[in-house]
């Protein structure tokens, strides 16, 4: 075990989106100093960050400054370059891996490891060539088309109901490599996210029951509206996948729940996500801590639920159309709500600008004020 790292070291950070801003928040509170790396002048993290090189992801300069002045190195953005991570890691410490994110960022190398944990993915077909679709195709239909790479938030995606509407799909996407996979009937969505230090240090968070609209999330709903024993096998299989992927940082593991009550892997992040927000207003250590922690050698913290509670992304739909403020008041009077905003200063129709939180002592009545309060805005 490496030598713990501690206040007040800098840490870099290769991104500086929500989640950026997010991990920035938490390690200056536990007094430490961050360095974001992100071409974005207005990347929302900047503006807690104590240094931000405003650069492109793979600047010499830029990344030879990161590893120069940071004791450790994470990323929250799951693009990013992982040939930079490689070399970053020569002289600094780097988590996740280089070689982590390239897995994450690719859903064939991803599905390949994912059974090669001994854990199901849909059943699913490589497309790497137009010759890839002409075999029978019965297996993977109706199905959805995924490219390999780039895709997030339903983007990149197209559902196919035969082997003519595959191939037309498969030419529309530019003939780039994708995945066919079979559309199965799902039960409900859940994700559960990994802290992973070392082979003995590793926790869980509570599963989360993920809501998606549009292909992007909407609600995250913990705890999970599921049988204890399949939220436990969903946390012992991500448990499983880090531990394939010899993982150090944070994971996490999105799931489908089949009508059988079987569980199947969908799709990882090589960081904090979107369905663990919560674990900021409801966990006694968050996402963002522990990838911290993570990061720093030190422990994971706690993961316990202190109360029931449900996230509700808020997207640059609910902004008026000449980009005026939602109307907060309702929100904010709410004394077990928590409003969390990116200061983000475009608000896009499915462009995330915020989430909020509501904690109360049963779900039911968490998920039905988290709604309320939503009409409100
Ligand atoms: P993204 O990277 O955009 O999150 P996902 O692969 O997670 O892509 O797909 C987005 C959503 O589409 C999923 O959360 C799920 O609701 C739906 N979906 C994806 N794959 C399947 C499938 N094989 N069967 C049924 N629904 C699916
Ligand atoms: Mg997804």
């Amino acid at each position: 075990m490496m030598k713990a790292i501690l206040p007040p070291a800098m840490l870099g950070i290769l991104g500086g989106g929500q989640l950026g801003r997010m991990f920035v928040t938490a390690a200056k509170r536990m007094g430490y100093r961050v360095t974001v790396l992100d071409p974005d002048a207005q990347a929302p993290a900047a503006e807690f960050a104590d240094v931000h090189l405003c650069a492109a992801y793979n600047d010499a300069d830029a990344l030879h400054t990161l590893a120069a002045s940071c004791a450790a190195i994470t990323t929250e953005f799951e693009n990013v370059n992982a040939d930079a991570m490689r070399s970053l890691a020569k002289t600094t410490r780097v988590s996740p891996s280089g070689d982590c994110v390239a897995i994450a960022q690719d859903r064939i190398a991803e599905k390949a490891w994912v059974n090669k944990a001994g854990l199901p993915t849909a059943p699913y077909l490589v497309i790497e060539s137009v010759e890839d679709i002409q075999v029978e195709l019965a297996a993977y239909l109706p199905g959805i088309l995924k490219t390999a790479r780039l895709g997030y938030d339903g983007k990149g995606q197209v559902r196919v109901n035969s082997a003519d509407e595959a191939r037309a799909a498969y030419a529309n996407l530019g003939g780039q490599a994708c995945v066919l996979e079979k559309m199965l009937d799902l039960k409900l969505e859940v994700s559960a996210i990994v802290t992973r230090v070392s082979p003995e240090q590793v926790s869980v968070f509570p599963v989360a029951e993920n809501i998606h609209k549009n292909g992007i999330l909407d609600e995250s709903i913990v705890p999970a509206r599921i049988a204890p024993a399949l939220a436990a096998q969903a946390q012992q299989m991500a448990c499983q996948l880090a531990e394939a992927l010899n993982y150090v940082g944070v994971l996490a593991v999105e799931f489908f729940v089949l009508g059988d009550d079987s569980l199947v892997i969908n799709e990882i992040a090589p960081r904090p996500h979107n369905s663990g927000h919560y674990t900021i207003d409801a966990c006694v250590t968050d996402q963002y801590q522990q990838q911290v922690r993570a990061m720093c050698g030190l422990l994971p913290g706690r993961t316990e639920l202190l109360s029931p509670v449900v996230m509700v992304n808020l997207l640059g739909d609910v902004w008026q159309p000449n980009g005026g403020e939602p109307n907060w008041d309702v929100l904010m009077e709410a004394p077990n709500a928590h409003l969390h905003l990116y200061g983000k200063k475009q608000a896009r129709t499915g462009r995330k600008m915020g989430h909020y939180t509501v904690l109360a002592s049963e779900v039911d009545a968490a998920l039905e004020q988290a709604r309320a309060l939503k009409e409100t805005l």
